[in-house]
């Protein structure tokens, strides 16, 4: 039975922090953790004092503060000392010295808006937070949950090699053979999937292969049409990104299919020029000799069917997808990427990625066959495959990107209005609060570091202002906001 009743305001980062620890010690579900915003408190409880002070509710008996801290820590026994040393005098005093201190100090340095302290102190907050204060508390909560932070990014790493391992070059046939998917590497770009858990595949669907992987990983590739030919008739891509385009005019030439392109795709590939660090681990496309059949509307599969071709930018601007209304399939390419996708390049354009989201959404899509190697949907059509199949309806999985990309929007707009510096504007989009936050902090610290700051949290802030549009700064925002008007 949940016999604690533990009130805590959600606004606040000290708190959360509190909290996400909480969540981790209560193994037995002894404590029901309650948001001051989500729910009307239960008489005897006052807002402004619950506010104040953490309060903790046991059947008639409250715990205010220092006292409630107290009491949970010994429900657990890692923290059962601090709890029971920290209840009896001289120590209490000092505990509830020391609370009242962050407590009284907590809405000037938590980056607190809207909800339940918008009513306390917005003035006060809004005047603390260009000091110094907002970061120290950003700092605080950060250290109080490092440990969560690397315990998860090493439980990720250990994921990440389960499905690698799993699917190792690999290739796996669906839909009564209509379906093929090529699981594709190279000893540099393993590393990727090792990493991020992004793999690589070539995906071909009755005679038509999309996306047949980079120039590094074209051993691979030929090696799985040496195992097992494919009757292609169409070699295709959903955009100009390396892993996607590097093998294209090889693999036309070799099967004597036709090579069909978006326009802007064949035009960027004609020059493209990739960053030294992406070319060695992915590999440097080689620049188109031919020119392809430009996309139309619909290509033809090799049995008679049709995919529809549906302009999808966002994740980069020349993006398509393929569309099959019988199946009510979607080869989505990269424009999906996962719900919580949060160290984008500076081709993403966050606005786009959010009408392309709405888009796909009327689509009805039951089957969505990712970039990357996983496969969404409730089907029955297809089969379980561990670390590949992933049994959440495709719409659900959209609409949480969508919701994602409207928070964070909301985010930027609100400190805009605020006129909070970019830096702070940034780091509220990823506060701890948030699990996706903290449990790939890791992973973007990584992908930022080996990609130069290429990918990173701050581009996927960069990317909700490529348009400069409503008065939002453009891309390069840290030093055009530090710049005078230019006339
Ligand atoms: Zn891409």
């Amino acid at each position: 039975m949940r016999g604690f009743h533990v009130y805590y305001d959600d606004q606040c980062e000290v708190c959360q922090a509190g909290v996400s620890w909480l969540r981790v010690l209560d193994r037995r579900g002894v404590v029901d953790v309650i948001a001051l915003s989500s729910v009307p408190l239960p008489a005897g409880l006052v807002m402004e004092n619950c506010l104040r002070e953490l309060h903790v509710v046991i059947a008639e008996k409250t715990y205010v503060g220092w006292d409630a801290v107290a009491r949970l820590a010994r429900l657990f026994p890692p923290t059962w000392l601090i709890g029971a040393v920290g209840a009896v005098p001289p120590f209490s005093w000092l505990g509830r010295g020391l609370y009242r201190y962050v407590a009284a100090n907590r809405h000037a340095v938590s980056r607190c808006r809207g909800g339940v302290c918008a009513s306390a102190k917005p003035a006060e907050v809004r005047r603390r937070t260009a000091s110094g204060a907002f970061w120290t508390c950003r700092s605080i909560g950060f250290f109080w949950r490092l440990p969560l932070v690397v315990g998860v990014w090493i439980a990720s790493l250990g994921t990440n090699l389960r499905a690698y391992v799993r699917t190792f070059r690999r290739r796996i046939t669906l839909l009564d053979g209509r379906l093929t998917l090529l699981f594709l590497g190279s000893p540099t770009a393993d590393f990727v999937p090792l990493l991020f858990g992004e793999r690589f595949w070539a995906v071909c669907y009755d005679g038509v292969m999309i996306d047949p992987g980079s120039s590094k990983m074209r051993g691979s590739l030929r090696r799985h049409l040496d195992a097992q030919p494919l009757a292609i008739t169409t070699v295709t891509a959903t955009h100009h990104h390396e892993e996607h385009s590097g093998s294209l005019e090889w693999l036309a030439a070799r099967s004597g299919a036709e090579l069909a392109l978006a326009a802007e795709t064949s035009k960027r590939l004609r020059t493209l020029r990739v960053p030294w660090m992406r070319a060695m681990i992915i590999g440097q496309p080689p620049n188109l000799t031919v020119a392809p059949k430009t996309l139309g509307e619909r290509v033809p599969t090799a049995s008679g069917g049709v995919l529809q071709v549906i302009p999808t930018p966002g994740h980069s601007d020349d993006h398509v997808s393929f569309y099959d209304p019988q199946y009510k399939l979607l080869f989505a390419g990269d424009s999906f990427m996962g719900g919580y996708f949060s160290s984008p390049n500076p081709d993403v354009d966050s606005l786009a990625w959010i009408e392309t989201l709405e888009r796909l959404l009327n689509l009805g899509v039951e089957i969505l066959v990712e970039g990357h190697g996983h496969i969404h949907t409730l089907s029955n059509l297809v089969p379980d495959i561990p670390d590949v199949v992933i049994r959440v309806a495709p719409e659900e999985e959209l609409r949480t990107k969508l919701n994602f990309f409207h928070w964070i929007r909301r985010q930027i707009e609100i400190g805009q209005s605020e006129g909070m510096p970019p830096a702070a504007i940034a780091a509220t989009c990823f506060p701890w609060g948030s699990r996706w936050s903290w449990e790939r902090f890791g992973a973007d610290l990584a992908a930022r570091v080996l990609s130069g700051g290429e990918f990173s949290r701050t581009e996927l802030v960069r990317s909700f202002q490529r348009r400069g549009a409503g008065g939002v700064l453009p891309e390069v925002y840290e030093m055009e906001s530090s710049r005078p008007n230019q006339v």
